[in-house]
């Protein structure tokens, strides 16, 4: 109880109120649910408040905010299904690091 008080107002305060993540995942789908949940998503939005890039466009589409909401809409994963977050997740992953950021900060 007191851990999910000390967590509320924080980024990962998401965590204490979806339960645990299933045991029963693979490895990749289990990684990307966590950073999504947690917000730690190694996004757009998450690489700029870091300073790791300049700004939080979607590498993909031009979207100005790239995050786990963009990553259901993003124009450019339509190949995969709008509810397969995962999926979108590590393509998104892969074309980042096909195009990594040139306006690093
Ligand atoms: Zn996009």
């Amino acid at each position: 109880m007191a851990q999910k008080t000390k967590s509320f107002g924080k980024p990962w305060g998401t965590l204490a109120t979806v339960g645990s993540i299933p045991r029963h995942l693979e490895r990749a789908e289990a990684v990307a649910r966590f950073r999504l949940t947690a917000g730690h998503d190694f996004l757009g939005v998450y690489l700029h408040c870091l300073g790791v890039t300049a700004n939080e466009t979607c590498s993909i589409c031009g979207h100005a905010k790239m995050d786990g909401d963009h990553l259901l809409q993003c124009i450019g994963l339509d190949e995969y299904s709008a509810d397969d977050n995962v999926s979108r997740y590590w393509e998104v992953q892969r074309q980042m690091v096909k195009k990594p950021s040139t306006d690093v900060g």
